[in-house]
């Protein structure tokens, strides 16, 4: 072989060595990028995987996020949750819809990722939403707009769909500080911009540093009200209504809610009512203030009280609109003994009035079980007349705003009207508030039919109103043997 074939063998051999060299490269390169954005989750690690979606899971997110992204370049990334009402999306079109719907927005993102090029992790978590962990200056975050769309627009795409608002999402834009080593932290805060936005009606919010310290109160308020229903710190007051033509007897009450904090001493539900609404935790407290009163109206029915005593309960329109509330309700009773016309609900609007044909379900269910049902703080805020024409309601309780102005001539002659109009549609009409001898001479005038207010019984402790009633004479076998 002359030197030259030589050379040309050698220079053949070299060529292939490079050519595998650079194709086992790219096999490795590939292999590398599809794990880094998170297509591939390793079999041994089936916990990190979304049961619903197939995707990976909070667990693993968490495990990327510390392999993929050093401390030092924690600032250059950002965690995005994309939020879509899930409960609703669920209750509206059943949950095989709803996991559709996230690997459909699941796609988009895989989508805006390919054409972008860019690394990054994404992942579900139920109840949360999806997430995406990406570079800021990958681009994603410019395309966040037109995927919020694209997602609005998904029931088009499908057979005789139509647009629901259950499909809109809204997304949460978590800039990572060098200091977040918590994942699971900036999950929560990701998550808490997305339900912002969503609650906004905004496609996108950026969460800047006074939502991050609005949203850490929030998870502290949280963690004590777990805390607080666990040990049992809510307790339940009696404000007593008195019947106003009939020598200002009690003839009911309604039940109200106060927290006894460790540290804060009795708080009002002004306190945490408002923030229980807005974090759904409000129907765990209204079920758990409907067992006490079952409790207390057992007790006091025991003692042989009149059965047209009734207590009223608050439930927050939230509460009142769940699919299983009637059952909730159905499970409470079982565990009581007493007429179901002791007790009457109370229905409190809210901003928000979501279900309304579940509420209007619900409140003839409840009324079949012999409850009352009463309108809260009617004539103020949301409470209105298309609730009385949409609810079997058996009285109205006229908020205190209008018995403020009852000594002015539009006040008296509104109060008036609603007296006789609740009067003519068979309701009782309750008025709250009552805190001067003028005002009730002038609801008797009025002709109204039960009096709340400071101005006869504030609201007590259960075990002071037993011994109330006792005093009073209302319970016929002598009282009560009170804690
Ligand atoms: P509400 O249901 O309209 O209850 C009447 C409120 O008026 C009570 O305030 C009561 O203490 C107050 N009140 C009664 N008479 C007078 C009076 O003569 N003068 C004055 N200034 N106030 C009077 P409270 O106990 O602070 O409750 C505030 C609200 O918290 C309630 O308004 C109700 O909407 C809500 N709430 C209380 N307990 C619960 C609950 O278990 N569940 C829900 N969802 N909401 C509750
Ligand atoms: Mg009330
Ligand atoms: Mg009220």
């Amino acid at each position: 072989m002359s030197v030259y074939e030589t050379n040309r063998v050698l220079f053949g051999v070299a060529v292939s060595a490079l050519t595998l060299l650079i194709v086992a490269a790219g096999v490795i390169a590939v292999l590398l990028y599809l794990r880094q954005s998170g297509k591939l989750v390793s079999a041994d690690h089936s916990s990190e995987i979304d049961e619903g979606t197939g995707l990976g899971n909070r667990y693993y997110l968490a495990r990327r996020y510390s392999e993929m992204v050093k401390p030092s370049k924690r600032s250059e990334y950002v965690l995005c949750c994309i939020y879509a009402d899930s409960d609703k999306l669920e209750r509206n079109f059943k949950r095989d819809e709803m996991l559709k719907f996230v690997t459909h927005v699941s796609e988009l993102v895989q989508t805006v990722m390919k054409q972008i090029r860019s690394v990054y992790v994404l992942a579900r978590v139920p109840g949360y939403g999806l997430f995406v962990l990406v570079k800021k200056d990958s681009g994603f975050v410019e395309n966040l707009n037109s995927l919020v769309r694209e997602a609005g627009s998904y029931a088009l795409h499908q057979e005789n769909g139509q647009l629901s608002d259950a499909y809109r999402t809204a997304v949460g834009i978590y800039p990572l500080k060098a200091e977040d080593s918590d994942i699971h932290e900036c999950i929560f805060t990701a998550y808490h911009t997305a339900l912002a936005a969503y609650e906004q009606n905004e496609d996108q919010l950026v969460c800047d540093d006074e939502m991050v310290a609005m949203f850490s109160d929030e998870r502290d308020m949280r963690r004590e009200i777990t805390r607080a229903f666990e040990n049992r710190e809510f307790v339940t007051y009696i404000q007593f209504f008195v019947d106003t033509m009939d020598n200002e007897d009690i003839v009911g009450g309604e039940a109200l809610v106060r927290w006894n904090h460790p540290e804060r001493g009795i708080l009002s539900p002004i306190n945490f009512v408002p923030f229980m609404e807005k974090e759904d935790l409000i129907p765990n407290l209204d079920y758990y203030n409907l067992e006490e009163v079952c409790r207390f109206i057992e007790e006091m029915y025991n003692h042989g009280i009149k059965n047209n005593f009734y207590i009223s309960c608050n439930f927050s329109r939230k509460t009142f609109s769940s699919h299983d509330f009637v059952d909730r309700v159905k499970e409470i009773f079982k565990d009581f003994d007493f007429p179901k016309s002791m007790i009457a609900f109370e229905m409190t609007e809210s901003e928000n009035v979501k279900n309304i044909v579940q509420a209007y379900n619900n409140a003839v269910q409840i009324k079949e079980l012999g409850v009352k049902i009463l309108l809260d703080d009617f004539g103020e805020g949301f409470a209105s007349f298309y609730d009385l024409t949409e609810y079997p309601v058996d009285g109205l309780k006229i908020d205190k705003a209008l018995v403020d102005s009852i000594h002015t001539e539009k006040g008296n002659t509104i109060l008036r009207g609603m007296t006789k109009m609740g009067h003519e549609l068979n309701m009782k009409v309750i008025v709250e508030g009552v805190e001067s001898d003028d005002q009730v001479n002038e609801l008797k005038d009025i002709r109204c039919d039960i009096i709340q207010g400071f101005r006869f019984h504030r609201p007590i402790p259960v075990h002071e109103a037993k011994k109330t009633l006792a005093d009073k004479g209302a319970l016929p076998d002598g009282g009560v043997a009170t804690a």
